[in-house]
C-alpha cells in the first residue's frame, strides 16, 4: 500500500528541514534501507533510508525545498497505485507553517518603535530583562513594589539554599568523624543562622541594585499597572500616582504562595507559607508540611537536618510530580532513611488549634488520621500575583490571572510582553530570566523566541536531584521509542568519597537517531552536572557523541559518561 515519506524529526528542537538531495527519481525502485534522500536542518545533515521496498511514485518536495517536520515529502508504493488521496492531503498541509513562524506571523505589529522600556517587577525575570534591554540601547525603567531580586533572592531560592547549607554542617561533622577528623558541633545558634541568611540576601539584592545602576536603569518604588504599551501607572506606598511613559512594557510580576481552601488553615497562626518558614524566630520541634513538591522537600530536608521532626503529606501517589519517577522513588527512600515521615495519597481535610500548635486531619485509605505539629508549612504551589495589574482593563488576554503570551513573550496587546511566574506555567527563576532576555530583545526590535527544551529542574536535597528534557513517564505518554542508560553512583569513585556512593544517573536516548531526550541525576552536585546534559539536548547530541567527550577523573560527572555507555551496553565500571 502506498505510504507517505515524511520530513523526519532529527531531534527534539527541529521544526523545519530542507531536502538537499534525492538519491532516487520518480519511478525508480528502492529497497528497504536504501538511501532515499538527504535532509539538512540548522545543525546537521542526515541521510534518510527507505522504510520499505517499493517504487518512488512521487516527489512532493523537490531538492532545495523546505518543509515542517512530519510534512509529506514523497510517496512510496507499488506501480499503478492510486495516490490521489495522499497528494490531496499533502496539498492541504503544504501551507502549514512551523509553530514558531505561525506565532511570529500572528503577532500584530509592535506598538511604538522607540526604545523606552518599562519593566514591571524587579525579580530575576524583570531585572534581567531590564539589563538586556539597556545593553541593546534601551532607556529602561523598572517599577518594583517591594524588593529588587523578587521572590528568588528575598524569600525563595537564595534564602532556602542558605538554610540548606547551614543545615548541612552537622551531617558534615558526622562524616568528618567517619574520616577520622573529629569535630564537635557545640550548639545551633538559630538567630545567627537567620542573620547569616539575611546577610547573603542583602548582599545579592545590593548586587542587583548596583547592576541596574551600572546599566543606567532607573528604578521606581511602587505598584505598576500597564494602561497601554506606552503608559504605566505607578502607585506609591503613600497612595500618590504617576504615569511612566515609554514605548514597550515588560510585565514580570511574579507569584505568591497559594493558600488552599482547607478549613482552619487561614485561621491558625501556626500555619505558615514558605516566606514564613524562612524567617521563623525559633527552630520548631515539629513541622508538618502540606505538599511534597519542591518547597516541601527542600524545606523539609533543611528542618530535619536542624533537628525538627518533619512529616510531609502529599495528595498524589508520588513526591515531586514533575521529576522522573524511578529516581524520585530513590530520593523518597533516602529522605525516609533520614527520618522524615512521608505520607502520599493522603489529603489534608482540615486544621484545628491544638496545644502543640496545630492538629492536622488527614484522610488516607478511607481513614482520618490526626497529626500534631508545632508549625504547619503550606506548600501546595504558587499562584500568579496579577490582581493589581488589572489585566482585563488593559485588554491583556489572561486565564484567571495567568497572562497569555506567544513564543516571543508578547501578550495579546502589541508592545506589552510578559515573562516568568506571572504566566502561571513554569515557575522557576532561570526560566523567568531566559524569557526576560527574549522579551527584551523583541521589545528592542530583535527577533527571539523562548524555547524551554534545555530548562533544568533542580531540587536541593542531600543528595541533589536534577533533571532536564523528558522524564520516562513523559516519553511513554508521547509514545516515543527510546533507550535508557543508567549508572549507579556506588560505582563512581568521587561519589563514594563524597557521599558513600548514593545516587544514580539515568539518560534516555531517542530511537532511531540516539539523541539525548532526557537526563536525570540524583547525586552530589547533580544541579551543576545537569547543565552538561542540557547542552547535549540543545545540541541534539547522541549517546555516541556523549561517549566521545572525555570526562575528567575523578569526577561525579564521569557517571554521565558511563550512563551513555550503559545505553549501548558497554559500561566500563559495571558489568553490562
Ligand atoms: P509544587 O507545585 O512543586 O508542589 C506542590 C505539591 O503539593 C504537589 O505535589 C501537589 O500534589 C501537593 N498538594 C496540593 N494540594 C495538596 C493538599 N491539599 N494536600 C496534600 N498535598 C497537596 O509547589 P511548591 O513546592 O509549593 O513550589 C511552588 C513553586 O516554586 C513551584 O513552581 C516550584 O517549581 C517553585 N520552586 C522551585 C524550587 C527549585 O527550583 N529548586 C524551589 C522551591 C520552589
Amino acid at each position: 500500500m502506498a505510504r507517505e515519506l515524511v520530513m523526519p524529526k532529527l531531534g527534539l528542537t527541529m521544526k523545519i528541514g530542507k531536502i538537499v538531495k534525492w538519491y532516487v527519481k520518480e519511478g525508480d525502485k528502492v529497497a528497504s534501507g536504501d538511501n532515499i534522500f538527504d535532509v539538512e536542518n540548522e545543525k546537521l545533515t542526515n541521510t534518510i533510508q527507505s522504510p520499505a521496498d517499493g517504487i518512488l511514485l512521487k516527489v512532493i518536495l523537490p531538492e532545495g525545498g523546505s518543509a515542517p517536520v512530519l510534512a509529506p515529502v514523497g510517496v512510496l508504493g507499488e506501480e499503478g497505485e492510486d495516490i490521489s488521496a495522499i497528494l490531496a492531503k499533502a496539498e492541504g498541509g503544504a501551507e502549514e507553517k512551523p509553530a514558531a513562524e505561525a506565532a511570529a506571523d500572528s503577532a500584530a505589529p509592535a506598538a511604538g518603535s522607540g526604545n523606552r522600556i518599562t519593566v514591571i517587577g524587579g525579580g530575576p525575570g524583570g531585572y534581567v530583562a531590564a539589563i538586556r534591554a539597556a545593553q541593546l540601547g534601551g532607556e529602561v525603567t523598572v517599577i518594583e513594589k517591594e524588593h529588587l531580586g523578587g521572590t528568588c533572592l528575598n524569600v525563595g531560592c537564595i534564602p532556602t539554599k542558605a538554610l540548606l547549607h547551614a543545615s548541612s554542617f552537622e551531617d558534615a561533622a558526622r562524616e568528618a568523624a567517619d574520616y577520622g577528623v573529629e569535630v564537635t558541633v557545640k550548639k545551633l545558634n538559630w538567630k545567627k543562622v537567620m542573620e547569616k541568611k539575611g546577610e547573603i540576601v542583602d548582599r545579592l539584592v545590593g548586587g542587583v541594585d548596583g547592576l541596574l545602576r551600572a546599566n543606567g536603569v532607573k528604578v521606581i518604588e511602587g505598584v505598576g499597572r500597564p494602561l497601554s504599551a506606552g503608559k504605566v501607572e505607578v502607585t506609591r506606598a503613600d497612595g500618590s500616582t504617576e504615569i511612566v511613559t515609554g514605548d514597550k512594557v515588560i510585565i514580570a510580576a511574579g507569584s505568591i504562595p497559594a493558600i488552599p481552601p482547607i478549613p482552619g488553615v487561614k485561621e491558625n497562626k501556626n500555619c505558615i507559607d514558605s516566606t514564613g518558614a524562612l524567617s521563623l524566630k525559633k527552630l520548631p520541634k515539629s513541622l508538618l508540611i502540606i505538599g511534597g513538591g519542591v518547597i516541601g522537600i527542600e524545606l523539609g530536608s533543611a528542618y530535619k537536618a536542624f533537628g525538627t521532626e518533619v512529616t510531609i503529606i502529599e495528595a498524589l501517589p508520588k513526591l515531586l510530580p514533575m521529576m522522573d519517577g524511578e529516581l524520585t522513588a530513590q530520593l523518597r527512600n533516602i529522605l525516609e532513611g533520614e527520618g522524615i515521615v512521608i505520607k502520599t495519597e493522603s489529603k489534608v481535610m482540615s486544621v484545628e488549634d491544638s496545644e502543640v500548635g496545630a492538629r492536622v486531619n488527614v484522610e488516607a485509605d478511607g481513614q482520618t488520621i490526626a497529626y500534631e505539629a508545632e508549625k504547619v508549612l503550606v506548600a501546595v504551589g504558587r499562584r500568579t500575583d496579577t490582581a493589581a495589574l488589572k489585566l482585563d482593563e488593559a485588554g491583556i488576554k489572561n486565564d484567571r490571572g495567568r497572562i497569555t503570551v506567544n513564543e516571543k513573550q508578547e501578550t495579546s496587546v502589541p508592545g506589552i510582553y510578559a515573562i516568568g511566574d506571572c504566566l502561571g506555567k513554569v515557575m522557576l527563576a532561570h526560566v523567568a530570566s531566559d524569557q526576560g532576555m527574549v522579551a527584551a530583545e523583541n521589545a528592542m526590535g530583535k527577533e527571539a523566541v523562548y524555547d524551554g527544551t534545555t530548562n533544568p529542574s533542580c531540587v536541593y536535597t542531600n543528595p541533589e536531584f536534577a533533571g532536564v528534557g523528558l522524564t520516562e513517564e513523559q516519553a511513554k505518554e508521547q509514545g516515543l521509542e527510546y533507550r535508557v542508560g543508567t549508572f549507579p553512583l556506588a560505582a563512581n569513585g568521587k561519589s563514594i568519597i563524597e557521599n558513600g556512593g548514593v545516587g544514580t544517573v539515568k539518560l534516555m536516548f531517542g530511537e532511531p537517531y540516539g539523541q539525548l531526550i532526557g537526563a536525570h541525576i540524583l547525586g552530589p552536585r547533580a544541579t551543576e552536572i545537569i547543565a552538561e546534559c542540557g547542552m547535549a539536548i540543545g545540541l541534539e547530541a547522541t549517546d555516541e557523541e556523549m561517549i566521545s567527550m572525555i570526562h575528567g577523573h575523578p569526577t561525579v560527572n564521569e557517571s554521565v559518561h558511563e550512563a551513555a555507555l550503559a545505553a549501548e551496553k558497554r559500561t566500563i565500571h559495571m558489568p553490562n
